[in-house]
């Protein structure tokens, strides 16, 4: 049985959905939409896990340690006028915390976000500590955050290659596609470790040659309702093929046109399967099951 639509990155497990998660999920589900609920520390990790016994099909989970939860932060910032501001709390990466929640339940279908976020620690000196005045300067500094990062990333590869799960990579850049660099560089380092259908680059906003790579190490590309508000990423999608293309939405955040100013939800990855077929003039059935069979197949839910 295939959904109508499939959102690999969605987060009814954080907080913004903490009084009508379920009813949110149950109406998703009804609409026909699956999705992935996507943890990003233990805690929303674990909610990810347990939510996913309460759903007979359509409801799952990826766990993991994304990396702006490895040190202490208050993150600001505002994207195409919305506001977006998050706590941090520096978490140690325990692989057998995430080992347990993978072998309890069945429904834990990736690893991940995991990855390399050099955009938010730009604003930390050579100690890590956070002077606050976000500086692109200071990103010459932080080589310890960067390395931090870098070691639980690799140390994630692993935990996935152990249970044969796909990754879900997050990656900020903060200048000249620095971390996308950085993490193909990684990711070809543990080549060994990675599946055939290797995960997905989630929220991908590289440029062409990082795209072709990913591509040749196994990897999607996943694309959410930033497509919406920029034409930046067109060239992307008009290269890429839809045979490896997933829909997601980040939700809560990053809502796509024309809901912009609401709290996003995974039935809007609706508008991001459009937007997907008007930049390469497919209609929206097609959009629509092939993103679904990608991600079905990647994430192996039968
Ligand atoms: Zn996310």
């Amino acid at each position: 049985m295939q959904p109508k639509l499939f959102d690999t990155h969605t987060h009814f497990n954080f907080n913004a959905f903490k009084d009508d998660s379920e009813e949110t999920m149950r109406r998703t589900i009804e609409k026909d939409v699956w999705f992935i609920n996507v943890g990003a520390e233990s805690r929303t990790s674990q909610r990810a896990a347990e939510i996913t016994s309460s759903y007979p099909s359509g409801v799952y989970a990826a766990v993991g340690l994304h990396p702006i939860h490895t040190y202490d932060d208050k993150l600001e910032e505002t994207i195409n006028g919305e506001r977006i501001e998050f706590i941090t709390r520096a978490e140690d990466f325990k692989p057998q915390f995430y080992a347990n929640l993978i072998e309890n339940s069945a429904k834990i279908v990736a690893v991940g976000e995991t990855g390399l976020d050099y955009f938010h620690i730009r604003k930390f000196d050579s100690v890590g500590r956070n002077n606050s005045t976000p500086d692109v300067e200071a990103y010459a500094h932080t080589p310890l955050l960067q390395d931090k990062q870098k070691e639980i990333f690799t140390a994630q590869i692993e935990l996935a290659f152990k249970y044969q799960k796909p990754l879900i990579l997050h990656c900020r850049p903060l200048k000249n596609y620095d971390a996308y660099y950085d993490m193909l560089a990684i990711l070809k380092e543990n080549k060994d470790k990675l599946l055939p259908k290797a995960g997905v680059v989630h929220c991908f906003v590289g440029n062409l040659a990082i795209m072709q790579e990913f591509l040749e190490l196994g990897f999607y590309l996943g694309f959410n309702g930033i497509i919406t508000f920029t034409d930046d990423y067109n060239q992307l999608i008009i290269n890429a093929s839809i045979d490896k293309i997933v829909l997601e939405t980040d939700s809560p955040w990053l809502t796509p046109v024309p809901y912009r100013g609401k709290r996003n939800e995974s039935i809007y990855v609706a508008e991001v399967a459009k937007k997907i077929g008007q930049i390469k003039k497919l209609d929206f059935e097609t959009v629509a099951n092939k993103t679904t069979e990608n991600a079905l197949r990647l994430f192996r839910i039968t």
